[in-house]
């Protein structure tokens, strides 16, 4: 949390902020999807091997990114042991269309997290970050109408498509503070707000305040990480103007240029490459990343993004015990980029 927090601490922590459930947990816990999506029994049990068994610094009970729109009327396939859940059929198909059911925290999607979380924090959260997660309103979109007619819609109805986010900020700040509530130490918001699917403008004529009011209030409840795959960088200076303490990033940016442009003023988190590095489970490899990210930065190193399931536990604490034997440096240097530090060190 002092990591977090951007203040000194002794042990690196390790993080997996989105999800660390694999195949191999799911085998230990006796907690299998597409069940351990929905019940928080299993949730909470799957979640606890990210601590009992891979180490990390913290246990994150939801999985995938599908609670919300499925409770407010998606149509999801939640899949199985390998296959990530996806929206079979989305609630609506215009945007005059939706419409946000009134009882939606009530739905067994969501109180099964809430339960998961609450079960966690009995479990290990004096040893242990309990992580939620939520989905901001601009992904949000994406589940409950489709990607494309949210993107059409910017051009064809901008005005519309920006209450339709205001809206839905509301199932997002609800959600976050039910689960600070629950007794999550952090909450993770996932947003889809990356370069491959929308430009930096977008996001800022559309989600950016947005964000900015939901995070002002939800900020009273606890911290907030944003979580966004993809490479960010064009946008990172807005996710600061958001007021988001911490971004969770995947190791396609660039940390130092993502420091510059954030003017240092948010913590920086994740960054481990998961379909190389870790699914390869190469040590030298693996160190070397660790020690990559936390030179340029990242003061909360792990998993860039929800694991890939065939992922093994072996690699996982392999690389959360390597940034365990890591100590606090206070970071002085501002090379020019990660390639350029990467370029200093090999001389
Ligand atoms: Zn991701």
């Amino acid at each position: 949390m002092a990591a977090l927090y951007g203040k000194e601490f002794d042990v690196f922590p390790a993080v997996s902020l989105t999800s660390a459930a694999n195949l191999e947990g799911m085998k230990c816990s006796g907690a299998f999807y597409p069940e351990a999506h929905l019940d928080g029994a299993k949730m909470a049990a799957l979640a606890a091997v990210g601590h009992s068994h891979m180490n990390f610094d913290t246990v994150a009970p939801y999985f995938s990114i599908l609670l919300e729109a499925s409770a407010l009327g998606s149509e999801i396939d939640w899949g199985d042991g390998v296959r990530f859940p996806f929206v079979r059929r989305t609630a609506f198909r215009k945007i005059e269309d939706i419409s946000i059911c009134p009882n939606y925290m009530e739905k067994t999607e969501l109180q099964q997290l809430l339960r998961a979380i609450r079960i966690l924090k009995r479990r290990c959260g004096n040893q242990v970050a309990v992580v939620g997660k939520v989905m901001g309103p601009w992904t949000l979109a994406y589940h409950l109408y489709g990607v494309e007619n949210l993107v059409l819609d910017t051009i064809l109805e901008p005005k519309k498509t920006k209450e339709l986010i205001w809206d839905l900020s509301q199932v997002t700040k609800e959600f976050a503070a039910a689960q600070f509530e629950a007794g999550a130490d952090i909450v993770t918001w996932a947003e889809h707000v990356t370069r491959d699917l929308v430009s930096a403008s977008i996001y800022e004529e559309f989600v950016l305040e947005v964000h900015k009011k939901v995070l002002q209030e939800v900020k009273a409840w606890g911290p907030v990480v944003l979580h966004v795959c993809g490479n960010v960088e064009d946008r990172i200076s807005m996710f600061e103007r958001a007021g988001f303490p911490c971004i969770h990033l995947d190791s396609r940016n660039d940390i130092i240029n993502c420091r510059r442009m954030s003017h240092d003023q948010v913590v920086i988190a994740g960054g481990i490459n998961n379909p190389v590095v870790l699914m390869r489970g190469q040590k030298s490899q693996m160190e070397r990343a660790v020690l990559e990210k936390i030179r340029a930065g990242v003061r909360m190193a792990g998993p860039e993004c929800a694991l890939q399931p065939i992922i093994p536990i072996k690699n996982l604490k392999y690389l959360a015990d390597f940034i365990h034997r890591q100590r606090y440096e206070k970071i002085t240097k501002f090379p020019d980029s990660d390639a350029a530090l990467h370029k200093a060190q090999a001389f």
